[in-house]
């Protein structure tokens, strides 16, 4: 008899941790892999949060358990920080903190999910959100979405995928992995048909912040009263903060939902590491200035990494508006190199040029690999130097 349960054996392990992992382990037996996998920041989480967490700890207030649904302090920086973002304020009740977006969003999953329940998601998507939303039996409803429309979803589209069990849309803008960005009138359409069929909307606005070239992000849930009721808004402070490894994550919407997801955190995980708690109220009440140098300098990678990617043989891309992702379209070169199946490919394009991206079968996309750009320039560069290599062979 397996050890192991359905539940396990039928899920994926990351694709984006398993490709970093590989890279690494490469790296550690003496490798020169040039790993484009993690979308996280390199920059180190800047010096007046780092304060903040180390006086935290100093004081005394980090060595205990807090509200399982997280900090009083830190929900009204949540609620300021939505009022300077998002245009509007929430109560207490209408926020909850946990152990990073991603447990967030399970617990949202797990919370508004009973056996069967459809999730309607566009593709191609973040890697976890089928699997999440499998763990707890939900069904997630995906569609490609296409490359013309720029990876965006059509309400038509989204109409052709409801049905009578459709509980949650899943919206991800600026996407990972496509970068690509809704426009206030695609998200105005899209809101009203969520409202007109009662269907939640899950927002994850995580990359909301990092958005180049004039591109600009707007929140769905700030569209209207109707709209805003309808959502739950997840984000955190991973992207913008540089602030992965802390697991701050925190959601905000319809306070019953809310109560549900602290439900789950009490009896899994307890309060998110007080520590980090401490650490988010100065990131989100503190010295903002950091946030964009850092910004700059994705928008500057991007803008540098971006053409020259485009003349890689067989590489066809479209110039990302947010987040730190490069999507490319490799149909061409596979079918150049031999390839149909795109892992394939990946592994190839590591163990012979040494650069690790990531599958994009992992995020429904078959012809497509992702590159994360939150790298230095040197190591963006070569390793784009080396892919052209790779091509011309
Ligand atoms: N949503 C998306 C789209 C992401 O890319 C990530 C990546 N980390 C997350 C959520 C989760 O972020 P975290 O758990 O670090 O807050
Ligand atoms: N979200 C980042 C990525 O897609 C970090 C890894 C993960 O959580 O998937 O690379």
């Amino acid at each position: 008899m397996t050890k192991l349960s359905n539940r396990v054996l039928d899920m994926e392990e990351s694709v984006t941790l398993a490709a970093s992992a590989r890279a690494k382990a490469l790296k550690a037996q003496g490798r020169d892999i040039l790993s484009l996998t993690l979308g996280e920041p390199d920059f180190v989480t800047p010096k007046n949060i780092q304060d903040a967490a180390i006086e935290a700890i100093q004081n005394g207030k980090a060595s205990f358990y807090t509200v399982a649904s997280g900090l009083p302090e830190l929900k009204v920086a949540i609620s300021d920080y939505m009022e300077k973002f998002y245009g509007y304020a929430v109560p207490a009740n209408e926020i909850v903190v946990g152990t990073g977006a991603k447990f967030i969003l399970y617990a949202f999953f797990a919370t508004v999910l009973n056996p069967g329940d459809e999730v309607i998601i566009p593709t191609p998507c973040w890697v976890s959100y089928v699997d999440q939303v499998k763990m707890v039996d939900g069904v997630p409803v995906t569609f490609q979405t296409t490359e013309a429309n720029d990876f965006k979803a059509t309400v038509k589209q989204l109409e052709a995928a409801r049905t009578d069990r459709t509980k949650v849309l899943l919206l991800n803008s600026p996407s990972n992995p496509t970068g690509m960005i809704y426009s206030k009138d695609e998200l105005q359409a899209i809101g009203d048909w969520a409202v007109e069929h009662n269907i939640l909307i899950l927002a994850d606005d995580i990359y909301g912040r990092l958005v180049y070239n004039g591109n600009e992000f707007t929140a769905i849930s700030g569209l209207s009263e109707a709209i805003r009721k309808q959502t739950i808004v997840v984000n955190g402070v991973s992207k913008t903060y540089a602030m992965t490894g802390w697991r701050v994550g925190f959601a905000v919407g319809n306070p019953e939902i809310i109560a549900g997801i602290a439900k789950i955190i009490s009896q899994t995980t307890s309060n998110l590491t007080a520590v980090s708690q401490y650490a988010a109220i100065e990131a989100l009440t503190g010295d903002q200035s950091s946030i964009e140098v850092m910004r700059q300098a994705f928008e500057e990678r991007l803008n540098t990494i971006y053409p020259l990617l485009n003349e890689v043989p067989g590489f066809e891309v479209i110039k990302p508006q947010g987040a730190f992702y490069l999507f490319p379209n490799v149909k061409k070169a596979m079918e150049m190199k031999g390839y149909t199946d795109v892992t394939e490919f990946t592994n190839a394009i590591l163990e012979e040029a040494e650069v690790a991206l990531v599958t994009g079968a992992g995020f429904g996309a078959p012809e497509n690999v992702r590159l994360s750009y939150a790298t230095d320039l040197d190591t963006l560069k070569e390793a784009v130097r080396r892919l052209k290599a790779f091509m011309e062979k």
